[in-house]
């Protein structure tokens, strides 16, 4: 067995801290009020949408990571992507969250950038969506969840209708990542059969600027950056046959399948995020001295960065074990799901141990540990909750 990271890991992280160092450092430094203990008061409006100025620095990040060859990485050559496999992307993912919290969240795009799904749309749709998107020149969203069925997502309300040679989308969509500033939607909707059937949901590729398409409210949630999630609504949205996504009725294998990637992206990032909020933490209590004495040297103390150590130890080499089967072409959908539950509580306990050890200071808002406590929190409910991870074990095992 080696467990050494692979050499294309070790090269990527390099080339990314030097990119983070030149292009993305400066524009922190000139526009600090974004990521300061006021970030959130100076990213959104009064309507909750994210500044022109904030939208700005996320494009031209966008731009230039286009540019560097970071942006498609995961996607595959014939598309113009790097082809990076799912151990490297993830350990590079690891990386890139040992850091405090800065602009080099938008080297991907995230939820808003190049996905794997969409590797299901035939040469013309690629022309008119894949291939901008992978040139950084538009952003898309994954619009599935609904006001009444997020972990049972195909039980949708959202229904497509055909008349004539068109499709009329009705329904709407809640917490959708990039939702606001989307080009075009990846929307899920009931074509056939029954409630609950997992056949019957089409994928269907919606501009924003198509009649009867809206975004409705800006959510308002705990952490992470404001302004990023919306409700979208369909009112009698009429999109041609040339709009659906992959195969008719077949929408919903389609986003279970690219599903299992970001579980895996979210255990990776997780890690990386302990990592850096132990790091902090042992630091801290080496220096930090009461009654004489530096609170590392209390068992009290030292205990909770051991077993925080041996946490984030245990959830490195699951998700790397996930990683490598599904690059081994094997099933992993029991060790993903693994991965993504330990991963998430993991970066929970992690802001809650930093928190603790730095105690007030850690509360207080001058150190990036409280946002994390806040934004840590959502990583246990989106992508499948703690429960419906657990369900997939169950289900694999039984
Ligand atoms: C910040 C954020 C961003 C998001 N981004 C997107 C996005 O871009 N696109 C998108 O489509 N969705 C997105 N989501 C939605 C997310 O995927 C759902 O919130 C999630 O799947 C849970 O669905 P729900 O909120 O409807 O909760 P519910 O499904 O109503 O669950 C409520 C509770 O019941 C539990 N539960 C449900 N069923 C079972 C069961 N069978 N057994 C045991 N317990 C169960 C759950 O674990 C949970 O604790 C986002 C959510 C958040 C918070």
């Amino acid at each position: 067995m080696d467990f050494s990271e692979p050499s294309e890991a070790v090269q990527i992280t390099k080339a990314l801290e030097d990119f983070i160092e030149q292009e993305v450092k400066p524009l922190e430094q000139e526009h600090e009020k974004f990521l300061g203990k006021d970030y959130e008061k100076h990213i959104v409006d009064e309507n909750h949408r994210q500044v022109p100025e904030y939208r700005e620095i996320v494009e031209q990040i966008r731009r230039k990571s286009v540019e560097a060859g970071f942006y498609g990485m995961t996607m595959p050559e014939e598309v113009g992507g790097g082809d990076v496999d799912v151990l490297t992307r993830s350990i590079v993912g690891e990386h890139m969250s040992n850091r405090p919290p800065g602009f080099h969240s938008h080297i991907f795009g995230g939820a808003g950038g190049p996905t794997p799904i969409l590797l299901e749309c035939n040469e013309e749709q690629r022309e008119e969506y894949l291939y901008p998107l992978m040139d950084g020149e538009i952003t898309t969203c994954f619009a599935l969840t609904e006001p009444s069925h997020g972990s049972d997502a195909h039980y949708m309300d959202t229904r497509a209708e055909k008349d004539g040679d068109e499709w009329v989308i009705n329904g709407q969509k809640v917490y959708i990542t990039n939702g606001p500033y989307a080009d075009f939607a990846m929307v899920f909707a009931r074509t056939s059969g029954e409630k609950g059937d997992i056949e019957g949901v089409t994928a269907f590729l919606v501009d924003a600027d198509n009649p009867g398409f809206e975004v409705g409210s800006i959510h308002r949630s705990m952490g992470m950056t404001p302004g990023t999630h919306a409700e979208l609504h369909f009112d009698d949205c009429r999109v041609g046959e040339d709009k659906v996504m992959g195969e008719v009725g077949a929408g919903f294998q389609q986003a279970m399948s690219w599903i299992g990637g970001g579980r895996l992206n979210i255990a990776a990032s997780a890690v990386g995020q302990a990592q850096h909020l132990l790091d902090m933490s042992v630091e801290y209590a080496r220096n930090r001295e009461t009654f004489d004495k530096p609170i590392a040297h209390r068992q009290g103390v030292s205990f909770q960065l051991a077993d925080l150590a041996a946490d984030i130890e245990q959830v490195r080499q699951l998700y790397r074990y996930a990683a490598w089967k599904m690059t081994q072409g094997e099933r992993a959908r029991k060790e993903e799901s693994m991965a993504k539950l330990r991963g998430a509580q993991l970066a929970n306990k992690a802001a809650d141990v930093a928190m603790q050890v730095h105690g007030g200071a850690g509360y207080m808002k001058d150190l990036e540990i409280e946002r994390r406590y806040r934004s840590s929190r959502v990583l246990r409910i989106f992508e499948g909750t703690d429960e419906i991870q657990k369900r997939t074990i169950a289900r694999e095992l039984i």
